[in-house]
């Protein structure tokens, strides 16, 4: 099995799919997992996204979309090593009228990746913990007006204050 390096652009694929409640603050998303994670954070509990395997999205994308009615907001997790890529994919699902987030390992904002709603950057840190830790080094912002908006509070436990509550996996 090939892996992929920082700056691979071949078409992006998938392992899976599901609706999420939490993943983004105040929207029912679509998130899907894209293969192929090129950041390998140390404690990573995706480990199974590092290989460059699954389906092609490009030949699935469309049909995913159309089995949801309900959702708000197609979340991919991970995907900006294929930034042209992903940046078509995003103007199709605007144009489904839903909005896009964007899960990232990369430790800053990655400018090649377009319009955008919603990030969440940086790498998954063990020490740190993840977007609901007191001491995460991640942050997920709203995106409007290309104005970024800190929205990494919404993560914390007791201000979810869900039994259920079940932290990102990036
Ligand atoms: S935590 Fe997310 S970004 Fe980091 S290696 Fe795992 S899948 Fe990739």
């Amino acid at each position: 099995m090939t892996r992929t390096t920082m700056e691979d652009m071949r078409s992006l694929k998938y392992l899976g799919y599901s609706v999420v409640f939490q993943e983004v603050p105040d929207e029912i998303s679509l998130a899907i997992n894209i293969s192929g994670c090129p950041y390998r954070c140390e404690g990573c509990h995706s480990s199974y996204l590092w290989e460059y395997e699954g389906r092609y999205l490009k030949d699935d994308l469309e049909a995913i979309i159309s089995k949801f009615n309900g959702i708000t907001c197609v979340c991919f997790m991970g995907g900006d090593q294929n930034a042209n890529e992903l940046n078509a994919f995003i103007d199709y699902i605007h144009s489904q009228g839903l909005k896009v987030c964007l899960y990232t390992g990369r430790d800053s904002v990655p400018c090649d990746v377009k319009n955008l709603d919603y990030i969440k950057i940086g790498h998954y840190s063990k020490e740190c913990g993840g977007l609901d830790s007191p001491t995460t080094n991640q942050k997920f912002y709203a995106i409007k007006d290309n104005k970024y908006i800190d929205q990494t509070f919404k993560f914390r436990k007791e201000i979810i204050n869900a039994e259920n509550y079940k932290e990102p996996m990036h």
